[in-house]
């Protein structure tokens, strides 16, 4: 069946939240309303985000990193709903508000019959969920649902805003439940990973991992664009 979601590519990404910024811009009411309290980017930026950027400086043993030995490096990881196979987050949830869509996997939740008792975001072991405040109602990636299929937009649009924004294509969208789609594939290739797979939730989504530095040439990387 079908299962849409992201393939987030960790060797590329640069960490220059772009995503977070279109995110917030299509989603949740601009950016504009979250400066409004903060007034610079960087600091404590309050409102909800439902996709973010961490950034971790990760030696290789042990790690993330496949790298030199000894080697520190940088990681950028983006983080935002998984829309898990098994998502908890659609069990606990005490008035079906949470919900998973059976012919494409998205997993949504239908705002008129969130209660914001939060059970969801305590279920969640990936921080996925976002409580809106000022709506009382809780908030996730919807994967822009109201952009994929909207035919009103060109046809490059209808992808995920952030997908359509990372200046360096390290976030692509497709169909993973389709073992010949472009992001399939791109799993296979390069071992795309599951996030935290002893949870069991069997995310859809997938990272794929950053390359060890020694495969690159002394000169400035190459970025794909
Ligand atoms: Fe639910 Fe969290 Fe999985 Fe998203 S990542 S489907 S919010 S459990
Ligand atoms: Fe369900 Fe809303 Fe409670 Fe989450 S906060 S468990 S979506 S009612
Ligand atoms: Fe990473 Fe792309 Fe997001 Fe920038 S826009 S933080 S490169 S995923």
């Amino acid at each position: 069946s079908k299962k849409l979601g992201l393939v987030i590519d960790l060797d590329v990404c640069v960490g220059c939240h772009a995503c977070v910024i279109s995110c917030k811009e299509w989603n949740t009411g601009g950016y504009g309303s979250a400066l409004s309290d903060q007034h610079a980017y960087g600091a404590d930026v309050s409102g909800t985000f439902l996709n973010r950027i961490h950034s971790f400086e990760v030696v290789p043993e042990g790690g993330l990193i496949i790298g030199e030995a000894g080697e520190a490096r940088v990681v950028h990881f983006p983080k935002s709903c998984l829309h898990c196979e098994d998502a908890p987050c659609v069990t606990v949830c005490p008035t079906g508000a949470s919900y998973k869509r059976a012919e494409d996997g998205i997993v949504l939740v239908d705002e008129d019959k969130c209660i914001g008792c939060g059970l969801c975001a305590w279920s969640c072991a990936y921080g996925a969920r976002e409580m809106d405040l000022a709506a009382g109602v809780m908030k996730k990636c919807t994967l822009c649902v109201d952009r994929i299929y909207n035919e009103t937009l060109k046809q490059e649009d209808r992808v995920p805003s952030c997908v359509r924004t990372c200046p360096v294509n390290a976030r692509h969208f497709g169909d993973l439940g389709d073992p010949n789609s472009d992001v399939s594939m791109m799993v296979a290739e390069r071992g795309g990973f599951d996030l935290m797979p002893e949870q069991d939730t069997r995310p859809t989504n997938k990272y794929l991992p950053p390359r060890p530095r020694s495969s690159l040439s002394d000169v400035a990387p190459i970025i794909p664009l």
